[in-house]
């Protein structure tokens, strides 16, 4: 069964440069659960195209740039964190 140690060490990070912008971006071990990497994947992918297939866009948030995903987005904090929080306790 593929369980969580830490979240900071299960979720790396991993850099791609796209044209001259290099993204860090989060990366997942090969034996996570299909639906983490299918979620980092799609948050990945929204980040380097600067919007998400839920209808969020990237917008300037002072000296960064932040991709606010839509309520129930897969690629969203709050739909990674219920991910991580259900293989943590095994469900
Ligand atoms: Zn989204």
């Amino acid at each position: 069964m593929w369980r969580i140690v830490t979240k900071p060490r299960t979720i790396g990070q991993a850099l791609t440069k796209v044209g001259e912008v290099l993204y860090v971006l989060p990366s997942v071990p090969a034996d996570a659960p299909d639906e983490l990497k299918d979620a980092i994947a799609l948050r990945n992918a929204a980040t380097v195209a600067g919007r998400c297939s839920c209808g969020a866009v990237i917008a300037e948030a002072g000296d960064t740039a932040q991709l606010m995903h839509e309520p129930g987005c897969v690629a969203s904090d709050d739909a990674i964190a219920e991910i991580l929080a259900r293989h943590e306790t095994g469900g």
